[in-house]
């Protein structure tokens, strides 16, 4: 679910009928006006000094989510084959578009434990043909995280971080691409965000238009309409991170705080337990059961019931999450866990 915080909304809503000045809200405003193109620029400028991206990756607002790059990479980058690293339903889903297209080697994976860990893996593990090695970064369905990135052997590295992207800095010089659906902590739905070296994309006139990196590179974005109020939302978020929150060093703090929390409270309570290897517990999704389908049910029947929405967890998992995404507020962690401990000591 998208997650903006209140600034970000209070400010979209005074600039809904005119924007910047323009005397139009943003929806309203041609994608090849100066007023948009300020914005999107705008918006790009914000995320390379907030993330620190350096000048040879270039930065696209992109369509399709984070699904169609499940695509678009191995349609762009798959020549001999891929390495890809099994985390779970993000990067299966990433394996079966990647096998329409090419060899796909498994490098390592956490199927058999449901999961519930990442795979430490060296470069024996590489298939020694591959063009690049393909991970999830923090996989929102089982509440892993990767904490070191896996080595690579030389290889370009794509990663999906589409839910821990501005969580934290990361140092993007250590990648090759990352892409991101922009609807956890970025803006809206109907944006993706990428982040690409400059030396991967190549002309490929072989590829559908839209598909290829090179046409919206070469466009800054604009090749065709692009979802103008989504990138606008975005522009806004960058803002509240640079200017509200003080950059991405406090965002991190701020959610190791949130994090810490919740993870101390299950591990103290007799009735919760999280399945995740310590050392590998994302900051941002916590998955939590209580060992009884049944009271999970119950749980999540109670806590909706509470005003505490979307804490089922996803059906391949059971169980319950929490996703505290950078927007969700301190606050928000202490009232579920005041309800988890009101639920505990009523079903102990
Ligand atoms: N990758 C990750 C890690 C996700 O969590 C999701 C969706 O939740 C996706 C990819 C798919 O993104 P989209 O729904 O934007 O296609």
């Amino acid at each position: 679910p998208a997650c903006l915080p209140e600034w970000v909304l209070k400010r979209a809503a005074e600039e809904m009928l005119d924007a910047n000045g323009s005397g139009m809200s943003v929806m309203e405003m041609s994608h090849r006006s100066s007023d948009f193109e300020n914005i999107l620029n705008g918006a790009k400028d914000r995320l390379r000094r907030l993330m620190n991206i350096p000048e040879d990756y270039e930065i696209l607002f992109l369509q399709g989510g984070g699904s169609l790059q499940f695509d678009m990479i191995p349609m762009n980058f798959l020549k001999n084959g891929a390495d890809v690293i099994n985390t779970g339903q993000w990067t299966k889903k990433a394996i079966k578009e990647h096998e329409k297209f090419g060899k796909t080697h498994i490098a390592a994976s956490s199927a058999e434990d449901n999961f519930t860990y990442i795979p430490k893996i060296t470069n024996e593990d590489l298939d020694p043909d591959t063009d690049y090695v393909y991970i999830c970064e923090n996989n929102t369905i089982y509440g892993t995280k990767y904490k070191e990135l896996p080595p690579h052997d030389g290889k370009r590295l794509i990663a999906d971080l589409s839910s821990c992207i501005l969580s934290e800095p990361v140092d993007v010089t250590k990648y090759d691409m990352i892409f991101a659906g922009a609807q956890k902590n970025i803006g809206p739905a109907g944006v993706t965000l990428v982040i690409i070296k400059k030396d991967m994309i190549e002309d490929r006139p072989d590829l559908p238009t839209m598909l290829s990196y090179k046409t919206h590179a070469d466009a800054n974005s604009l090749y065709n309409t692009p979802p103008c109020y989504g990138i606008y939302m975005c522009g806004l978020m960058f803002e509240y991170l640079e200017d509200v929150i003080g950059g991405l060093e406090n965002m991190q703090k701020i959610n190791e705080r949130k994090a810490k929390k919740l993870y101390d409270y299950i591990d103290s309570s007799k009735l919760y337990s999280n399945p995740v290897a310590v050392e590998d517990r994302s900051l941002m999704n916590v998955p939590f059961v209580t060992g009884n389908k049944e009271l999970d049910a119950k749980f999540v029947k109670e806590a909706k019931e509470a005003g505490l929405v979307n804490v089922k967890g996803h059906r391949t998992v059971g169980g319950m999450r929490a996703s505290i995404y950078n927007s969700m507020p301190e606050e928000g962690v202490d009232a579920l866990i005041d309800f988890m401990k009101k639920f505990e000591e009523e079903n102990a």
